[in-house]
């Protein structure tokens, strides 16, 4: 028997690691269906490459709107206010994904 190890096997994912990565900023612009959303979490939770990438990407946001916060025009400001509540208003994500520092 000449067969090769085939290890299709492996668990496999819905989203793969490229793909998580490459939507990983719509993810946090609030963009993706609840489904997709749902999907990345998964793969987060799974792929520890893809958290860090993720965690470093959220706490760039948050350095950034941190930074920006004395020079943002108040319009900008509620717009991202507004982002950040339709982002809470999904379905249940509060597994201790966000930690928001007080005003
Ligand atoms: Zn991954």
């Amino acid at each position: 028997m000449d067969h090769d190890d085939d290890l299709s096997m492996q668990p496999k994912v819905d989203v793969n690691c490229s793909e998580a990565v490459h939507v990983l900023y719509h993810f946090l612009d609030g963009e993706l269906t609840p489904e997709r959303r749902l999907l990345i979490e998964y793969h987060l939770d799974a792929c520890h490459p893809c958290l860090e990438a993720f965690e470093f990407e959220v706490e760039l946001r948050e350095l950034i709107k941190h930074r920006c916060r004395e020079q943002v025009p108040d319009d900008l400001r509620l717009r991202i206010k507004d982002l950040l509540a339709s982002e809470a208003s999904g379905p249940g994500t509060n597994d201790g994904g966000g930690t928001f520092p007080p005003a």
